[in-house]
């Protein structure tokens, strides 16, 4: 599997990518691409959230968890919520300690991250909360973005597989997890969260389809 290094200078250049077209095809501010630069750029480093390298998994959790905390100060800034200001920190130590211990804990199950349902599952949680802020079709364009970013770290693990003949080869790209009750669970919340969101998720599919017609 290539490292943490490769993974992320690859994100950057992906999630500049995807920045840059975002600038030039909608018509939202730069600010708007940044986010889009931020959000492949989380899902190029994602996956390897489950790595079996406690160096990398400390410097995605650390990553995430300063990810997480501008989330909240960007999602709570106009906020009537009383103390919202406390949130952000609380959310920064949570992922950073909270979250990465359980993930360590769990790591036994190792591979679910490194599978499309997976990628798609949390991309649908990633638009599930973006929404609210950004409404439907920025929330849609953001979670896209993180998608992007997640397959293009997917891609990059089996072309590396295919470079050095590993019989990991086809596992990254897989449609299913490891054991039936994470597949069930991954596959559940891709139910729910497509049934709960379905017109707003096709608005944000015509939208695309639309501004590429032109
Ligand atoms: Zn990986």
């Amino acid at each position: 599997m290539p490292d943490f290094k490769v993974h992320s200078e690859a994100g950057v250049l992906a999630g500049y990518a995807a920045g840059a077209l975002s600038l030039y095809f909608l018509n939202k501010s730069v600010y708007f691409s940044g986010l889009v630069f931020v959000s492949s750029y989380a899902g190029s480093i994602f996956p390897d959230i489950d790595s079996d390298n406690s160096r990398t998994i400390n410097i995605i959790f650390n990553l995430l968890s300063v990810l997480g905390g501008f989330a909240a100060i960007y999602l709570l800034i106009d906020s009537p919520i009383k103390y919202a200001f406390l949130i952000p920190p609380c959310v920064y130590f949570f992922i950073k300690f909270a979250v990465s211990k359980i993930f360590k804990y769990y790591s036994r199950h190792r591979g679910i991250y490194h599978s499309i349902p997976m990628a798609v599952f949390i991309s649908l949680l990633i638009f599930q909360i973006t929404y609210f802020k950004l409404g439907e079709i920025s929330g849609f364009v953001i979670g896209i973005s993180f998608l992007y970013g997640y397959l293009v770290h997917l891609i990059l693990d089996e072309i590396n597989s295919l470079y050095n003949l590993k019989n990991s080869l086809g596992t990254a790209l897989s449609i299913k997890g490891l054991d039936i009750y994470t597949t069930i669970i991954v596959y559940s919340g891709i139910f729910i969260l497509t049934y709960i969101n379905f017109e707003k998720l096709s608005n944000g599919f015509k939208y695309l389809i639309n501004l590429f017609n032109v």
